[in-house]
């Protein structure tokens, strides 16, 4: 089974540009699975916030959480260097691909019913407190717990294929394997402090050495919002992730 929902998943983000004429081009997705009762999912809702949903309250009987990275191909990701305004291609990746993780979700749950199993679907993003900037279910801790990848100091999550991308995911009740995960950093700054790239890039100072402003950066994603309102919903920035050492793949594994 998890090959087959990896296969899928795979095959579904080829097709889809030309199945639905969208203008992003993606790469490869990576997919990982937690076990839903993995104890980080009750530490996420007891420690980090009492609002966040256990995969449990998402479905019944859960057995497993698919967590998914969608890459954007690295030329759409260049046009968002430089400059203080968010590019248009960058705002458009934002909004098809917050469509493709919709689009995807349905046809694996139909998959998965077909093959007597059941599963629930959260947003991919606009389910979190305006007031607090908190999601009840986040789509980056629970990439972290299935082990898609780490945590950089940007605050996205470095996976095998960089941060460059959208993170979506689907709660089932099919019992899967985890997928382990790693426990070495995949941050430089994090390992020997020898980038931080991603704090100079943010020329908000949204984004410190040690910390996120989470209301800045907002502020920042609701004037993209703004300006490309005409496109759709792209509260989104990301000039803190392009073409830095970790856009594109772990940067601890290109050195190894
Ligand atoms: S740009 Fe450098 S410091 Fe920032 S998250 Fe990536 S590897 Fe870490
Ligand atoms: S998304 Fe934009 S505002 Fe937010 S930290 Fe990155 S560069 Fe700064």
């Amino acid at each position: 089974m998890k090959q087959k929902i990896g296969l899928f998943i795979e095959n579904y983000v080829r097709n889809y540009r030309e199945m639905k004429g969208a203008r992003t081009e993606w790469g490869e997705p990576v997919v990982a699975f937690a076990d839903s009762n993995d104890i980080l999912f009750r530490n996420l809702k007891d420690i980090v916030n009492i609002n966040h949903a256990l995969p449990s309250d998402l479905l019944e009987n859960a057995g497993t959480v698919i967590s998914y990275f969608i890459s954007f191909e690295k030329a759409g990701v260049m046009n968002n260097v430089g400059g203080t305004q968010v590019s248009k291609d960058w705002a458009l990746a934002y909004i098809e691909t917050n469509q493709l993780i919709a689009d995807l979700n349905n046809a694996l749950s139909e998959m998965l019913k077909k093959q007597g199993f059941k599963s629930a679907v959260a947003p991919p993003t606009h389910d979190f407190d305006e007031k607090n900037l908190v999601s009840c279910w986040s789509q980056k801790h629970v990439a972290y717990i299935a082990g898609l990848g780490n945590f950089g100091i940007h605050r996205m999550i470095i996976t095998e294929r960089g941060c460059c991308g959208r993170l979506g995911s689907l709660v089932t009740n099919v019992k899967i394997e985890p997928t382990k995960r790693k426990c070495e950093e995949s941050c430089l700054y994090k390992v020997d402090k020898s980038c931080g790239l991603c704090v100079k890039k943010c020329i908000h100072g949204a984004l410190k050495l040690d910390g996120l402003d989470k209301r800045a950066c907002y502020e920042v994603c609701l004037e993209t919002a703004a300006i490309y309102s005409s496109l759709g919903l792209a509260d989104v920035c990301g000039k803190c992730i392009a073409n830095v050492p970790c856009s594109f793949i772990n940067p601890r594994r290109a050195s190894k």
